[in-house]
């Protein structure tokens, strides 16, 4: 067992100042039990904690940080750029630098607007949509999260079509009322929702590369009916990008299925590390917003120089000939040796990848592609796994729904030694 007293202490201290000690939930590792770590430091493929113990990380912080922690052109743009001030609340140089990157390599997106979080892009996205459209209720899929905006916070009810129930106190139900929940991959579901609500539906909003619940794995072919119905239904269809957006390829999963959304949101890899978040569309869609058009977004910190010039720092390096290639090859041989143990031994355990995102799923099924396949009672096999990676260097989010990130500076290696354990942490949860 690793010593963690001072995290420890930190977290008794950081009790008294926040509820559950934390500025984020996941973060208080409730599902896995013992006491969060207090980070101090990451550096390429590691983090260290408060009493100096070193992990190899497939957090990522949460998915962001694609080039590992410290990334030395990031860092020192950063400090260039801080040099000459934080923000002005005007526009800069910076802002126009990050878009052009974008826009010019990107094939859906003609303008964009940067705000300072993944939840904000959505937020601001599902506003484009109503306001475009003239119309109030849009789409989502249950297993699919999409940042905490109050109408977003919702599962489905009992039955295939139905409005949300919300998942947090303080959410009124006349919030979520124009909120149509349905479960993913299920494309009777969608037929259902738009007979019922003709010429009401704004727009279906999905995670291409659902990864917030499990990695829900969807296909290029119901992604395209998606496509097909938001046409026929005069509907928009958004892709929330906020994990898959270069992470799965520089035009993320839009680019990968190629199946073009309506509006994207970006978050998470778009800031370097750095609190940035955006959405994009066609130049006519995007006219719609203020001060162009009547749908109104604003944000005092929006397009900060320092995010923006962190944004480009990351961004360009994305753009290297064959980056993600050998990304996804050094997961997919990472993963393959995972499979491997799981089928000598016979657990029923899955391992889902895409590109450089991987998910381990505590249970046989082949193809898990819709929320309510998964069996929250395999949970509890997580719970043992991940403290014995802990326990030998291995840093991954603090719960079973949550993927893991293989990020450019981990090594064949590194990613071997991790399969070692790994696969020695399957042995400690099935008690082999
Ligand atoms: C992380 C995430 C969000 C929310 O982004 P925040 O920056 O945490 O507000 C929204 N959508 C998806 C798909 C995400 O992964």
């Amino acid at each position: 067992m690793v010593s963690t007293t001072q995290s420890e202490n930190l977290y008794k201290e950081a009790r008294n100042y926040f509820p559950g000690g934390v500025n984020s939930p996941v973060r208080a590792f409730r599902s896995v039990g013992g006491t969060p770590l207090f980070i101090t430091k990451g550096d390429g493929a590691y983090v260290w904690d408060a009493d100096g113990n070193k992990y190899l990380d497939f957090c990522a912080s949460w998915g962001p940080l694609i080039l590992g922690h410290n990334n030395a052109l990031v860092r020192e743009t950063v400090i260039e750029t801080i040099q000459n001030g934080t923000s002005f609340g005007a526009p800069t140089i910076q802002e126009n630098e990050l878009a052009q990157l974008i826009i010019n390599n990107h094939r859906f997106i003609e303008k964009l607007r940067f705000v300072s979080s993944g939840t904000e892009a959505v937020m601001s996205a599902i506003r484009l949509a109503r306001g475009y459209t003239k119309r109030d209720k849009y789409i989502k899929f249950e297993g699919c999260y999409h940042g905490h905006a109050d109408h977003l916070l919702v599962k489905a009810g009992s039955g295939l079509v139905t409005f949300g129930e919300s998942t947090s106190a303080g959410v009124p139900k006349s919030f979520v009322d124009e909120t149509i929940v349905l479960p993913l991959y299920n494309e009777q579901a969608v037929l259902e929702a738009f007979s019922m609500f003709k010429d009401q539906i704004a727009g279906i909003i999905i995670e291409p590369v659902p990864a917030n619940n499990g990695l829900l794995l969807q296909t290029r072919k119901f992604l395209k009916f998606l496509r097909a119905q938001c046409d026929a239904n005069g509907a928009l269809l958004i892709f929330d990008e906020v994990i898959s957006g270069f992470r799965v390829g520089f035009e993320g999963a839009a680019g990968l299925y190629r199946v073009k959304p309506d509006i994207l949101t970006f978050g998470k890899i778009i800031g370097g590390g750095l609190p940035v978040g955006a959405y994009g569309a066609s130049a006519t869609i995007m006219s719609t917003v203020s001060p162009e058009g009547p749908v109104y977004q604003a944000g005092t910190l929006s397009g900060n120089p320092v995010a923006m010039s962190a944004g480009k720092a990351q961004l360009s390096q994305l753009m290297a000939p064959g980056f993600y290639r050998n990304l996804s090859k050094k997961t997919a041989h990472f993963v393959r040796s995972l499979r491997k143990h799981i089928a000598m031994r016979q657990y029923p355990v899955r391992v889902f990848q895409i590109g450089s995102v991987f998910w381990i799923s505590f249970s046989d099924l082949e193809h898990v592609r819709a929320a309510a396949q998964i069996d929250a009672a395999s949970m509890l096999y997580f719970k043992s796994f991940f403290h014995h990676l802990i326990n030998n260097g291995i840093y991954f989010g603090p719960s079973g729904y949550e993927v893991g990130f293989v990020s450019s500076v981990h090594t064949l290696e590194e990613l071997d030694f991790a399969a070692g354990i790994i696969c020695d942490a399957l042995d400690v949860a099935f008690h082999k």
